[in-house]
């Protein structure tokens, strides 16, 4: 059996674990390892997402973290695909004073947001004309959508520069505790790329339960003085390899992608629909997202295409803009949400209280993993060099709090 020793192990290349490799190697760190089942991230959150940043939150963390890397994605906009086109929050005179009270702090800690009445509402989104059930909207100004594929490709690109190693077809199934504290990882490589129905197929099982079948491949051991859990909606059954629990869950969510004939979305930004569906424009269609609310937990990819657009998304639309009454169904596909219970993110350390512990845990980001993930790499990666945040505190999103009842308020701005 091949064996590696490393300094920092990140598990899950998505957006998060490139994140975190990036923010270590950019504190100088230069012996770290990043490993994944699939480097392409074929069934990764990151690859399947909405693309949409915004700091217009009812939680102050989550303004925090994703104004800071909504930011980042600002400087570095040509090369993430950063759009500031905005997201526009329609809303019903039952939700209006709580949007108005969240506006306040967003605008308190320097995230412009707008206020429009029905009548600036129906000028400056003209199209929006089925508006007798509104009481007005927020817009928050900066908000807007990133290219995922490309952000992930940008911090990639950014920790290999610095030294960082990127590993493909690695599927970490075991591991055990040594006495230096250091963890021994036992991993799978498979020599042969795997097809999307296999890496699918070994996605959807729990990696503990793993045994070599036809696969060709080998075992490896990774040594490790720190490893971090960045693995999505896998989270759990990683936590599980790495000897402790998760409470999350994976949530399958769908998108769907439709043609407008009345109205050209092309200049406009995220829109959200008091119904829960929301919209933006992606390249010369529209991307469109709705949460089922009974949608059981599992790992599930189905795509139910039309009886999805129909029952969830052109439901609702048609109600909203005469534009929209004649919408075409184009495609669509279903990816993964990570809920945690408060749907806050979990990062820090595993068990926090245990200052030696060298576990560290980044996931369940209840689907606003992309627009946050610059701010948590950057602060995880200080966390775990420097033994403290500087940057940004997230000690409140530690995963004990479920364990010892230290809770924070949900968020409640989650689509
Ligand atoms: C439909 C949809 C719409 C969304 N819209 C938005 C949005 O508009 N804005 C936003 O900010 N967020 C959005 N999200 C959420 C966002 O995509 C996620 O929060 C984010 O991508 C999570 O990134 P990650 O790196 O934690 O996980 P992932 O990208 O899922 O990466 C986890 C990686 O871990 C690997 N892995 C897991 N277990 C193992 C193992 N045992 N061994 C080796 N590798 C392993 C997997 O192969 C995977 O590549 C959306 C998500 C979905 C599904």
């Amino acid at each position: 059996m091949q064996k590696i020793q490393t300094d920092y192990l990140i598990v899950g290349a998505g957006l998060i674990g490139s994140a975190v490799a990036m923010g270590l190697t950019k504190l100088g760190v230069d012996r770290v390892m990043v490993v994944d089942l699939d480097l392409t991230g074929e069934w990764s959150s990151s690859e399947l997402n909405a693309g949409g940043v915004r700091a217009t939150w009812s939680q102050k963390v989550n303004l925090l973290t994703s104004k800071l890397s909504i930011e980042y994605f600002a400087q570095h906009a040509s090369e993430v695909g950063y759009r500031d086109c905005g997201y526009l929050w329609l809303h019903k005179p039952e939700t209006m004073n709580a949007a108005l009270k969240a506006r306040e702090m967003h605008v308190a800690n320097g995230w412009p947001v707008d206020v429009l009445d029905v009548a600036a509402l129906r000028s400056r989104f003209p199209f929006i004309d089925k508006t007798s059930d509104l009481a007005g909207a927020i817009f928050g100004v900066r908000d807007g959508l990133v290219n995922p594929n490309r952000l992930k490709e940008h911090y990639r690109e950014q920790a290999l520069k610095k030294g960082a190693q990127f590993h493909h077809n690695v599927w970490v199934c075991s591991s055990e505790d040594e006495s230096s504290g250091s963890k021994k990882i036992k991993a799978f490589q498979f020599s042969s790329q795997l097809s999307p129905e296999h890496k699918k197929k070994l996605l959807c099982e729990n990696p503990t339960t793993f045994t070599e079948g036809t696969e060709t491949g080998e075992w490896i051991e990774i040594e490790a003085k720190h490893v971090v859990n960045a693995a999505g909606a896998w989270a759990p059954h990683l936590a599980q390899v790495l000897g402790y629990a998760s409470p999350s869950v994976p949530v399958r969510r769908q998108i769907s992608l439709f043609q407008t004939r009345d109205v050209d979305l092309t200049n406009y930004g995220m829109i959200i629909d008091p119904s829960g569906v929301y919209f933006h424009p992606e390249s010369i269609y529209a991307l469109s997202g709705f949460a089922i609310a009974d949608e059981p937990a599992g790992f599930n990819f189905e795509y139910v295409a039309d009886r999805f657009f129909e029952e969830h998304i052109w439901s609702h639309l048609h109600e909203r803009s005469s534009a929209f009454e004649s919408l075409k169904h184009v495609s669509g596909w279903a990816g993964l949400y990570e809920n945690s219970p408060d749907h806050h993110a979990i990062v820090g350390r595993v068990n926090s209280g245990a200052r030696s512990s060298n576990l560290f845990e980044a996931h369940s980001f209840s689907g606003h993993g992309a627009m946050q993930s610059y701010a948590v790499g950057i602060a995880l990666a200080e966390l775990m060099v420097k033994g403290r945040y500087e940057t940004l505190d997230l000690s409140e999103l530690s995963g004990d709090r479920f364990a010892n009842g230290r809770t924070i308020a949900s968020e409640t701005w989650v689509i």
